[in-house]
């Protein structure tokens, strides 16, 4: 029997999606809170989600971006109150198959819940740069060295993809000022030495390497 979660925290709105789905001959659960739901969605079984985006806990967004970046890739329709393009375009980057607006007419989610379930699995929507033992994925700007995850800040998270999107390339100290901080002029300080020391410090010693007087470049795989 093919599963259905529905993601809602206002009880009201959530009884009558699982009324009218289970009415419609689907097995539905119910999670009214976003951690509820990526711990339903991990441990298995579920074919198709019902996200609102306004939930109480975690936004929404946010509960699909971890569960695509963890490798889930089942279809996903939203529901969102919010009218602005902004949202449904982030959400659709997001890794979310369709989204239709509040008040919910029925008839249209069940056409599309039926619709989602008949195409064919979404391709993985998380881009990745894997070399040698680091793995940094893009969407959720999350890394990884010999599998275990590194937590970087932001900046040094973009460093790290600047570099590793070439490896073997060397890169001046000016082009990653104006690449990764946005400067047009070096300010002077040795703020790009400080940060490939952090990125070494936590992906690996051997991960960045310092071409004397050019500046630096990712280790190419051997
Ligand atoms: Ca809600």
């Amino acid at each position: 029997m093919t599963h259905i979660l529905v993601v809602e925290d206002e009880e009201r709105i959530a009884s009558f999606l699982v009324k009218g789905l289970e009415a419609a001959g689907y097995a539905v659960s119910w999670a009214a809170a976003g951690a509820e739901a990526i711990a339903v969605v991990t441990a298995g079984g579920v074919d198709l989600m019902v996200l609102d985006l306004g939930l109480a806990d975690i936004d929404g967004l946010t509960v699909l971006k971890r569960l695509r970046a963890r490798g889930h890739h089942l279809p996903v329709v939203i529901l969102t109150a919010r009218s602005s393009v902004t949202d449904t375009v982030a959400g659709l980057e997001g890794g979310a198959d369709d989204y239709m607006a509040k008040p919910v007419r029925f008839a249209e989610l069940l056409a599309r819940v039926k619709l989602r379930l008949r195409a064919p699995p979404a391709e993985p929507t998380e881009e990745t740069i894997e070399v040698g033992p680091v793995r940094l994925e893009l969407a959720s700007r999350r890394a990884f060295a010999h599998g275990r995850e590194v937590s970087l800040s932001a900046r040094e998270f973009a460093l790290a993809e600047v570099l590793s999107s070439n490896p073997g390339r060397v890169y001046s100290r000016g082009q990653l000022l104006s690449l990764v901080w946005g400067y047009d002029h070096d300010p002077g300080s040795n703020v790009v030495d400080v940060y490939v020391g952090y990125l070494r410090r936590k992906l690996g010693s051997d991960a960045i390497e310092t071409a004397r007087g050019m500046g630096f470049r990712w280790r190419a795989e051997t």
